[in-house]
């Protein structure tokens, strides 16, 4: 399933189609329109476009497969440095 971006809160910066491994965004640079999703079947659910969005405009829906297993990747340094 494809990433969804808040429109309230995307700030049009471009980052996540930057970042995007799998080119899932199209984004414009130089207008003020938002990243439209165009490829949503190519999200691998890596989901570096959540970690590095500076707005915190990103979510993921995980497939039912992926949602047993998920591990959140922000909590991951926490978690090797024993904190
Ligand atoms: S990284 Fe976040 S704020 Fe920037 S364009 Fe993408 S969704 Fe919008
Ligand atoms: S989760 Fe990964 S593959 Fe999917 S849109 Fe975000 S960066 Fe691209």
């Amino acid at each position: 399933m494809p990433p969804v971006i808040d429109a309230a809160k995307c700030t049009a910066c471009g980052t996540c189609a930057e970042i995007c491994n799998s080119a899932i965004f199209v984004f414009e640079r130089g207008t003020d329109a938002r990243p439209r999703i165009k490829f949503p079947e190519e999200c691998w659910h890596c989901e570096a476009c959540v970690l590095d969005c500076p707005a915190g405009a990103i979510r993921l829906r995980l497939p039912l497969s992926y949602s047993l297993l998920y591990i959140d990747a922000s909590t991951l340094h926490n978690r090797k440095e024993g904190l």
